[in-house]
């Protein structure tokens, strides 16, 4: 992923993207002192920049440090990278982290550092029957942290070492992603996706305690409200799932995905999952400038 063409905003500068390097004593590789987004543009437009950036800034303070530029500095690195990127959907990865300066557990005075990257995503439009069918999970081996043992609801890259693994089982295994439970043993997340489910017209997800709080996740609540759909946010346990008939993945990349089986569990995406997919698409979907203003 390192070879391809365009550029990379780093610390400032607008780099060739093979170009944009560090060194291998960088605190952040050694000590996972580092942070990061993942971010969706559709027709030219980050969806919901201004949260993911502001995440980023707490997800940084979460592990001691300040990001050295502002939110708007930020969201305008971000359009201005998109724009000469050229794409219109594309995937968008700004990562912070702890510099090279010294080497050792203590790097109070490392320089933070900030590097965003763009590359093209088409938009999954038009493949909603396809989506329908579900996708298979593993139960995975680890369990998200308690919020004393890690800040859990940072997105902190030291917090992806268990989802790599347990994704990387699940895969080894012919599942797509695989379902993690909590400290406690409750029903918590994927490896990079927030999860609900569905009975009797009820939505039904795991309270964001410990782990990420899903940006996506907090769109779907809210369209699934607007549209008068009672949504319980709630400790979910694994002796539950039985009782679900539906169940589907929400993530800036995972968009809505429905899901078809959780370890022994079976679920039939149905008109829940198609109903938050196709809300989902037309929150994203950047209106005309003239169906705007006709709003
Ligand atoms: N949980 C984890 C562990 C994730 O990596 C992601 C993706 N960022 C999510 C949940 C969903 O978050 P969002 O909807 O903000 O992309």
């Amino acid at each position: 992923f390192d070879q391809l063409d365009g550029q990379i905003w780093f610390n400032g500068e607008f780099v060739p993207w093979k170009d944009a390097k560090i060194h291998v004593l960088t605190h952040g590789l050694h000590y996972a002192s580092a942070v990061f987004e993942g971010e969706k543009a559709y027709g030219g437009r980050i969806f919901e920049l201004r949260a993911h950036t502001e995440r980023l800034i707490a997800s940084g303070r979460a592990l001691g440090f300040q990001i050295p530029y502002s939110a708007d500095e930020i969201d305008e690195a971000c359009n201005e990278l998109l724009k000469r990127q050229g794409f219109t959907d594309a995937y968008v990865r700004p990562v912070a982290w702890r510099g090279s300066e010294m080497m050792g557990v203590s790097a109070q005075h490392n320089r933070i550092n900030l590097a965003i990257a763009i590359w093209e995503w088409p938009s999954y439009y038009g493949s909603i029957e396809q989506r329908m069918k579900g996708i298979r999970l593993d139960m995975a081996e680890y369990r998200r942290p308690d919020p004393k043992t890690a800040p859990s609801r940072a997105k902190a890259a030291g917090l992806y070492m268990i989802c790599t693994i347990s994704k990387h089982a699940a895969e080894a295994k012919g599942y797509s992603d695989a379902m993690m439970l909590d400290w406690r043993g409750r029903v918590a997340e994927a490896t990079s996706a927030n999860i609900f489910f569905a009975k009797d017209g009820v939505i039904h997800t795991p309270e964001a305690d410990c782990f990420l709080n899903g940006i996506t996740r907090q769109t779907v609540i809210r369209l699934a409200r607007e549209r008068g759909i009672e949504v319980q946010e709630r400790a979910i346990l694994p002796e539950e799932l039985d009782s679900f008939t539906e169940c589907w993945l929400t993530g800036t990349a995972a968009e809505v995905t429905p899901v078809s089986e959780i370890g022994p569990h079976r679920f039939t995406p149905g008109e829940m999952c198609r109903k938050m997919m196709e809300a989902y698409t037309a929150e994203v979907t950047p209106k005309l400038a003239t169906a705007e203003a006709a709003e």
